[in-house]
């Protein structure tokens, strides 16, 4: 197994941002500040108020930026309604990668997520795409996330809010081009 590649952005010299376009100087943790997570969530819900769940995470995670809301087509074969999905770049001052999991899996609960089928439906699913910096294949935490590159409804929102984003070494949008369509249309601006 990899092990996580982690250098702690509090002892490491300032960040280099992946794209000039992921810095904002509003952001929580403005350069200089050098102590924070810059993380990519995918989030999704298909279960009651899913626009609700979905402005809850926005509400409590304060993103640099959010994609549109997007509608997919569920993936993973479980019959099901469509999910809505939405896309976020955070800035997480003092967060580590677990603790930014253990954030992400509150908000879950918070939204009375109940696992059992897998890919079924759920109120609420916040998911770490990737993590500047970071990489890990440890199966509690892993990142890159192993099925993003496979996943429309990760991708397009995330290439909307960040068009020069690389995923693994290769841009995401040539990833999505890779992709047959999967029925995931951008409903709503911002
Ligand atoms: P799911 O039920 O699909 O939301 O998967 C949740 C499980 O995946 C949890 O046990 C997490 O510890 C694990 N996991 C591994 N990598 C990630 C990741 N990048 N983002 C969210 N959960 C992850």
């Amino acid at each position: 197994m990899r092990s996580p590649r982690w250098r702690s952005p509090c002892t490491s010299p300032p960040r280099r941002s992946r794209s000039s376009s992921t810095t904002s100087p509003s952001s929580p943790a403005a350069p200089g500040s050098g102590c924070s997570v810059r993380a990519v969530l995918s989030t999704g819900s298909n279960m009651g108020d899913a626009r609700g769940f979905l402005g809850g995470v926005v509400k409590r995670m304060l993103p640099v930026r959010a994609s549109s809301l997007y509608i997919s087509e569920p993936w993973g074969g479980v019959e099901q309604p469509p999910f809505l999905n939405q896309a976020l770049l955070i800035d997480a001052p003092l967060l580590t990668p677990h603790s930014l999991l253990a954030a992400c899996q509150e908000l879950e609960r918070e939204a009375n997520r109940v696992r059992d089928v897998r890919w079924g439906p759920r109120t609420l699913d916040v998911d770490i795409v990737d993590i500047e910096g970071y990489t890990s294949n440890d199966p509690v935490l892993t990142v890159p996330h192993p099925r993003a590159h496979l996943r429309e409804f990760v991708l397009r929102p995330w290439l909307e809010i960040d068009p020069d984003a690389v995923l693994d070494g290769v841009p995401v949008r040539t990833w999505l081009e890779r992709l047959e369509p999967q029925g995931v249309r951008r409903l709503e601006e911002r």
